[in-house]
């Protein structure tokens, strides 16, 4: 079987790099793309567990579905990522329009087990374990400046609130000679700046057992001619060596920003989300970073309304968060997933306490961004030109090596290269120039 395929990918960008691989390989077997999900005979969701917010809606979608499938018959319906492998085949008894069932070590099966439908009839395939590594060969990545390449997959920790590992397994690194055959050839299809992924990236390496490590993966790439600019996503700050904080200093194409979430500022929070350091080994993690890398970009992430937090205990993440003054951050409301340990605790801060201590972070990491652009006003930046800007067609954008968003005039022939752009003013979230 094969015909028109609409894909749509809900979380992070992890589940974005494994879109593009199971694109590739229904491409292979003779589907083609389409941009919504009435032009499909094949609508596959690619999704994502993390907040009870995201699997809602996914639901939602596939209410809207069940519609389509009521005029449409033919059309077959496939759940793929971490619900996939959280809800497993529950997912065909809760949704009786939905065909396949497929894990996350598992989507490169997913031509094979539509094809087989007629014979098999609907189908769950949620093992984990033999995930196959066709070194992205298939992945049908958009052109453009920006490529993503998962490095390692799973997690080893085990954040007390965190489905990951439930939905992901356990750690496996790749080859290093595998991602070096990948990024040669993005390069040479053009891509420019790489995205290194793993759940915790800084990891990567651990379970080769061959003295493999993030550093080393870092100047084995950092060498390819066309290559521009080098960046990963997301460490824990367990795994951040001083050798990883050196390498990112001396090699001019790596990134000088580190997606570090803390998630809290308290001790006893800390303990209880399973983050196995303190707030102090946090401090002294930023402390080394700041000493070793110079003008090194810091971003977190945040959890407010933790079973049990208090509002002491949130003033605590308010007080890090001013000492620290991240670049960047996300703040996300504690939500309950099924199977995870936290949800032993009970889920007792109120929604509006949740929502107000979200707004108060964000609102205080925006007061920060404000002053830390301000004072890059009248200084030039060297910039990554990306493409248009999403707000004017007329503007271009790209990001610095710090990971800050510039938008400034278009000019012919300047996207994938690196500009020197003189910054003029800002709003919180973006700054202009010229
Ligand atoms: N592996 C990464 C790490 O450890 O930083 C990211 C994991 S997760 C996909 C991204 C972010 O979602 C986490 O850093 C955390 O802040 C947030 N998150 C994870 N589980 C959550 C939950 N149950 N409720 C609210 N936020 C959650
Ligand atoms: Fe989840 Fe913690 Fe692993 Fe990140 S490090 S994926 S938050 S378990």
């Amino acid at each position: 079987m094969s015909g028109k395929v609409f894909i749509e990918t809900f979380g992070c960008q992890m589940n974005t790099a494994d879109s593009e691989q199971i694109l590739g390989r229904l491409g292979q077997a003779g589907w083609t793309a389409v941009d919504t999900p009435e032009a499909a005979d094949l609508v596959v969701f690619n999704t994502c567990s993390v907040r009870d917010h995201a699997e809602g809606k996914i639901r939602s979608r596939l209410g809207v579905l069940r519609e389509q499938k009521r005029h449409q018959p033919s059309l077959r319906i496939a759940i793929a990522g971490c619900m996939a492998q959280r809800e497993q085949g529950e997912l065909l008894k809760k949704w009786p329009h939905v065909d396949v069932v497929v894990g996350t070590d598992q989507f490169a099966r997913l031509p094979e087990l539509i094809e087989r439908l007629d014979v098999t009839g609907r189908i769950a395939a949620t093992d984990f374990g033999d995930w196959e590594d066709d070194h992205g060969v298939n992945a049908a990545r958009e052109p453009g400046v920006n490529a993503y390449v998962p490095v390692m997959r799973g997690c080893n920790y085990n954040c007390t609130y965190c489905v990951v590992p439930f939905t992901r397994g356990r750690e496996k690194s790749r080859q290093p000679a595998a991602i070096e055959d990948e990024v040669r050839r993005l390069v040479g299809q053009g891509f420019k700046q790489i995205t290194l992924l793993g759940q915790t990236v800084d990891a990567y390496g651990k379970t080769l057992g061959d003295g493999s490590n993030l550093a080393r993966l870092l100047r084995r790439l950092h060498g390819i001619d066309g290559l521009l600019r080098l960046r990963f996503v997301t460490s824990h700050p367990k795994d951040i060596s001083d050798e990883l904080l050196d390498t990112i200093a001396e090699l001019p194409k790596v990134a000088k920003h580190l997606h570090v979430p803390a998630q809290s500022g308290c001790d006893r929070i800390l303990r209880l989300m399973g983050r196995r350091y303190g707030r102090d080994e946090y401090l002294r993690f930023v402390e080394r970073a700041r000493s070793r890398i110079p003008g090194v970009e810091l971003l977190s992430d945040f959890i407010v309304g933790f079973p049990s937090e208090s509002d002491a205990e949130f003033e605590q993440t308010v007080q890090l968060m001013q000492q620290v003054r991240f670049g960047g951050a996300y703040v996300f409301t504690y939500s309950m997933r099924p199977g995870t340990p936290s949800v032993r605790l009970p889920d007792d801060v109120p929604e509006a306490v949740k929502k107000a201590r979200c707004n108060r972070l964000l609102s205080l990491q925006l007061d920060h961004q404000v002053e830390q652009f301000q004072a890059l006003h009248g200084h030039t930046v060297e910039v990554l030109v990306e493409g248009e800007s999403k707000t004017d067609p007329d503007m271009l954008h790209g990001r610095t090596i710090g990971n800050r968003n510039v938008v400034f005039p278009k000019r012919d022939g300047v996207v994938g290269t690196l500009q020197q752009v003189t910054i003029e003013r800002s709003t919180p979230l973006t700054l202009f120039g010229r």
